[in-house]
């Protein structure tokens, strides 16, 4: 991404810094179950719309989930890409939100207003930026699954990528991702007798190259 949309993007979150804020806060001093957001839910989506995103509440026959799109003016679906970013603002029982899931809500929609103003601003000019952006609200994260109901629901087959970010005691580059399953392969040679041919001995690479292009296939 060049300069002159880094500093736009600045310029947009200053400019907004508080009432992102507000709304991280409300959510706080509202904690709501999974499935039952009905304030933040709201909260967002007005917030969403009343800054140009075309909104659908309820979203895919979940109450508090949403979806709020904006695209850029020369926007082609062919061409360009459609991004997600996921908003989460369910909370835990009895501790609220501790996982702070309102600072994923505030980050969600940040992202969304920054990104609005790099997609207008510099439209049928050399630094234009073309692509659709959907804030998409994901309810019952804490419980309930609710973005295994969204993906069967098809609320991701016309998007590209989907990002988030989840606040941490620290940052975190390399978190444990839970769509992957880690495992340790060791591979381990033998070498020939000396009364046999070199033929004889077991070559560790050998196993490493076959397990790895057959993952590949199998892929
Ligand atoms: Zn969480």
């Amino acid at each position: 991404m060049e300069e002159i949309h880094q500093g736009q993007i600045s310029d947009t979150l200053a400019r907004h810094a508080d009432s992102l804020n507000d709304i991280s806060q409300k959510i706080w001093r509202e904690p709501e179950l999974y499935f039952q957001e009905k304030f933040a839910h709201n909260l967002l989506t007005d917030f969403l719309e009343r800054n140009g995103f075309t909104v659908v509440r309820g979203y895919k026959n979940i109450a508090t989930a949403f979806r709020a799109e904006f695209q850029s003016p020369n926007y082609d679906r062919l061409l360009h890409p459609t991004i997600a970013v996921l908003c989460e603002y369910d909370a835990l029982p009895e501790i609220g939100h501790a996982c702070g899931h309102n600072l994923i809500a505030e980050a969600g929609i940040a992202t969304g207003l920054a990104l609005r103003d790099v997609l207008t601003s510099h439209a049928d000019t050399a630094q234009a930026v073309d692509g659709k952006l959907v804030i998409l609200g994901t309810p019952a994260e804490e419980q309930g699954g609710g973005k295994v109901i969204l993906i069967n629901e098809g609320a991701f087959l016309d998007i590209d990528f989907a990002m988030m970010v989840h606040p941490f005691v620290r940052n975190d580059l390399e978190p444990v991702i839970l769509g992957i399953e880690a495992c340790r392969v060791e591979f381990r040679g033998k070498a020939a007798h000396a009364a046999c041919g070199p033929w004889e001995a077991v070559n560790a690479l050998d196993a490493a190259v076959s397990l790895y292009q057959n993952v590949a296939l199998f892929r």
